[in-house]
This record gives C-alpha cells, sequence and structure tokens, in this order.
C-alpha cells in the first residue's frame, strides 16, 4: 500500500508510526468496501492500488477515502467507491479481456478496472475530462487504458467486439450500438433509468438466445447524453 503524506516537512515521514494516519484510512477504506459485500480478492487488490486521491480536486484530498461521489469539472462526478467496486465485481473480468468503458470522468474508475483486465478503452464526451483523466493516468503509470474523446453511446467500432462493455452514466435503455459491440458471452454494466428517476444497475450478457437481463441495485448517475459536449 502507497502511503501519501499531506503537509510533511521533508524528512518526518521517517518518525511516523508503522500505520501513519493515511495508511488507517485506506485499510478503512478497504474494510468498509468488504463489509458492503465486495468480495473478489482481484477487486478489493485493484481498489487498494489506485490512490482515489489523485483523481479528485486538491481540495478534496481529505475525502478521497470516505463512501461518497465527489465533484470533478464540467458539472461531473467521481463515482461513489463502492459503486466502482461494485461495478467492477459485476464486470467478471479476467486478465486477458479488453475493456470499453463509457463516461472517463476522473478516468478512477478506467484506473481501476486497467489493474485487472489486459486494456481499457474509454471514452469521454468533454475534451477538458478526457485530457485530464489522460494527464492523471499518465502520472500514474497507468500504460493499459487509452481514453477517447468522442460520444460513447456509438461505441468504437473499429475495435469492437469487446468482452466487457461499462456505463457510468444512466441511460433508459441500453444503446443499441454498444450492444451490437458487445462479443458473445459479453458481458455489459450499465445503470438503466430516467434522468432524474429510479435508476439500476443491470448486468447485460450475450447468449445464443439474445441478452440475459440481471436487474441489480438502485443507484444515482449523471445522464449519458448523445453526442460530443459542446462546451470544452
Ligand atoms: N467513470 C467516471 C465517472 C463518470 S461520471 C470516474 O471514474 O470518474 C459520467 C461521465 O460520463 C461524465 O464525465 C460524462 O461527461 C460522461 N458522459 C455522459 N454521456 C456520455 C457519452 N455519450 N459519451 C461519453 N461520455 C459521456
Amino acid at each position: 500500500m502507497i502511503t501519501h503524506g499531506r503537509g510533511r516537512a521533508n524528512g518526518e515521514a521517517a518518525r511516523d508510526p508503522p500505520f501513519g494516519h493515511d495508511s488507517i484510512e485506506r485499510m478503512e477504506f478497504l474494510l468498509a468496501l468488504r463489509r458492503r459485500g465486495i468480495m473478489r480478492a482481484e477487486v478489493l487488490r485493484a481498489m487498494d492500488e489506485v490512490a482515489r486521491e489523485q483523481f479528485v480536486g486538491a481540495q478534496d484530498h481529505a475525502l478521497a477515502y470516505g463512501d461518497h461521489a465527489l465533484p470533478i469539472a464540467c458539472g461531473q462526478s467521481i463515482s461513489q467507491p463502492y459503486i466502482v467496486a461494485y461495478m467492477t465485481e459485476q464486470l467478471d473480468l479476467r486478465p486477458e479481456h479488453c475493456v470499453l468503458e463509457i463516461g472517463t470522468g476522473s478516468g478512477y474508475q478506467a484506473a481501476v478496472l486497467a489493474r485487472i483486465a489486459r486494456e481499457v478503452i474509454s471514452i469521454e464526451r468533454y475534451r477538458t475530462l478526457a485530457q485530464a483523466a489522460r494527464a492523471r493516468l499518465e502520472a500514474q503509470g497507468v500504460k493499459n487504458v487509452t481514453v477517447i474523446v468522442g460520444d460513447g453511446m456509438l461505441g468504437l467500432k473499429g475495435r469492437a467486439p469487446f468482452d466487457r462493455i461499462l456505463v457510468t452514466a444512466a441511460t433508459p435503455e441500453p444503446p443499441p450500438a454498444l450492444v451490437a459491440q458487445l462479443a458473445q458471452d459479453g458481458i455489459m454494466v450499465v445503470p438503466l433509468g430516467p434522468r432524474d428517476g429510479p435508476q439500476r444497475i443491470v448486468k447485460l450478457t450475450k447468449t445464443n438466445e439474445g441478452l440475459a437481463r440481471a436487474d441489480l441495485i438502485a443507484v444515482r448517475f449523471v445522464p449519458l447524453l448523445p453526442g460530443k459536449a459542446h462546451e470544452l
């Protein structure tokens, strides 16, 4: 576990107890995820390894390991850690998988997916968010995520089919292009529901008989909107 000192003078870290404030905070973060039912070792490990405070604004560093969503630029938000872990777990990721994520936002969810899967392609409609996410991922040494500016509702035909698709914005129906770009036996996890109404995380599995659907937990996500964003 990497600990990040806050406001220490040079050389002071050596006097910290073996479990400083930051590492206790991160242990509690993992325990809270386990208590809420996150079971899979690779998901907990990925949540442990990705430093969430690097994906939120400096003013929110102290809140990074609490279980809440936090604001990022362009009126968007970084999802609550439990929801990030839950959706990752529902994807049933394997190391050979290529994952398409819609809604890069801060890049945090992409970094978590990238700890488990071979490759992550993430599409964001705001250029500003995409650029900031790229810079953060690079600073964190994440090499297997590609961030693309575009309309994620259209997917990325040239790279299809995808083993897994994760949508991190809410939509009333699964976008047909994404369903078409899901591999056979592939899994898509997507929050379904009206813009300001009840939404649920839904897991869709592409089988020989069509799409199998499992409705999971109730959530609240920002909306999936068509087209690239006009503002930067
Ligand atoms: N996964 C992000 C949180 C995403 S918030 C994280 O870990 O921080 C949802 C994001 O979806 C927002 O950034 C929003 O701009 C983006 N979004 C909404 N509609 C989109 C679309 N059609 N294509 C791509 N991104 C979209």
